[in-house]
């Protein structure tokens, strides 16, 4: 039986992407892959928004894109504010103390974000260098309020650094115009890589406090000393070296980008926003909870479901069974309490109804009391109201 992958990463990709990963290996030297990464490096500014910004692809998953961040901006010493929502910004954190800097949180507790309010309050007592915020925390599936975060540092002149490994290209972002230093993902959610590419956008402020630093960054591999001469000889057309990119994944980075920019990002971010919301009203009209607390904090990039009453995790095992692969929790105070569902990428309609309906069987199955079809049918509402 074929499995529909509906985890928050990775998750089902286009053919035409996975067939540029199974293409023969071009030297990365080859003009012909010099062309291919130059213009993925540009499709990727043209994704995040962010006409300004420089690009750096590596290969690696998004938590080296986690590191990259922190290693090139944070000297040992510095101050760092974490709005905390869960299992990422818990990582976040541990990267950054790792490399100096004075760790305090801004905490909310698990299923919501702390308001734009209470973090401007604490950025206002000074000394900040950089704020991080997971824009979507997969553990949780809570959506931060970036938009109002990121401005706020700005305004006070803080570095913000934003976690996008479960929402660039599915939630909305505007890196430039919202004033984003930094935006760093993976491959393997909305942006439709397999695993394996470390991504990071970053603004010309973070740059020229990369440029300003004092102390070296401490890893060779993340330092963008290393690794700007190269994005910039791969931008300009020419052949250069630090350590060999993983041509494939980059050639299907490329082809990806190109067909998220075809589809254009504001239809993308609404499509995930209207499958979202099918989801939504399948999870309510079968007696479910979402983990987050309000729809204002709600993911459109992934739901976290507690499971009913009389019901436990096995029930990942039994949607598995009904053909569609679901995750666990992950948040670690709650994670035998909940599943997750990826809605992300090439997600359409039909995957919708396929993942509720075998969710449905699967519940039905546990002992759980709802009506047959009632997922299903809220969901087919919310997808046929045009
Ligand atoms: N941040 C977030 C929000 C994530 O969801 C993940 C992975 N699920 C990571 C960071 C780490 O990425 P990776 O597993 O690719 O290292």
């Amino acid at each position: 039986m074929r499995e529909l992958l509906m985890i928050p990463g990775p998750v089902e990709f286009e053919e035409e992407v996975l067939r540029a990963l199974g293409a023969p290996s071009l030297s990365h030297t080859d003009p012909a892959f010099i062309v291919t990464f130059g213009r993925a490096l540009q499709r990727l500014r043209e994704v995040c928004l962010a006409p300004s910004a420089q690009p750096f692809v590596v290969s690696g998953s998004g938590t080296l894109a986690m590191e990259m961040a922190v290693a090139n901006l944070v000297e040992p010493g510095d101050a760092a504010l974490v709005v905390n929502t869960g299992y990422f910004s818990d990582r976040m954190a541990k990267i950054l103390e790792r490399h100096g800097a004075k760790v305090t949180h801004v905490r909310a507790s698990p299923g919501d974000a702390p308001s734009v309010a209470k973090v401007k309050s604490q950025l206002e007592r000074g000394g900040f260098k950089v704020m991080t915020v997971t824009h979507v925390d997969t553990s949780t599936g809570v959506l931060a309020p970036v938009e109002g975060l990121v401005k706020a540092a700005r305004a006070l002149g803080v570095l913000s650094v934003v976690d996008g490994v479960c929402a660039t290209a599915g939630e909305v972002f505007h890196q430039d115009a919202w004033g984003a230093d930094v935006y760093l993902t993976a491959s393997q959610k909305a942006v439709g890589v397999p695993p394996g590419l470390a991504l990071v956008t970053a603004s010309p402020q973070a740059m020229a406090a990369w440029k300003g630093r004092k102390a070296p960054v401490a890893s060779v591999y993340s330092d963008w000393a290393e690794w700007l001469p190269i994005m910039e000889a791969y931008a300009g057309g020419k052949p250069s070296y630090f350590a060999t990119p993983p041509v494939n994944l980059v050639s299907a980075l490329d082809v990806s980008l190109g067909q998220i920019l075809a589809e254009g990002m504001e239809a993308r971010f609404a499509r995930h926003q209207r499958l979202a919301r099918a989801f939504r009203a399948a999870w309510s009209a079968l007696g479910l909870r979402l983990l987050p607390v309000s729809e204002a904090v709600t993911a459109n990039t992934l739901s976290a479901v507690y499971y009913p009453e009389g019901v436990d995790a096995s029930l990942v095992g039994r949607v598995k069974a009904e053909g569609v692969v679901i995750a666990g929790g992950l948040h670690p105070d709650l994670k035998t309490r909940y599943f997750r569902v990826g809605h992300m990428n090439r997600v359409g309609p039909g995957d919708v109804l396929v993942t509720v309906g075998a969710v449905e069987r699967a519940l039905l199955a546990a002992g759980h009391r709802a009506e047959a079809g009632a997922g299903l049918r809220a969901a087919e509402s919310v997808l046929a109201a045009r």
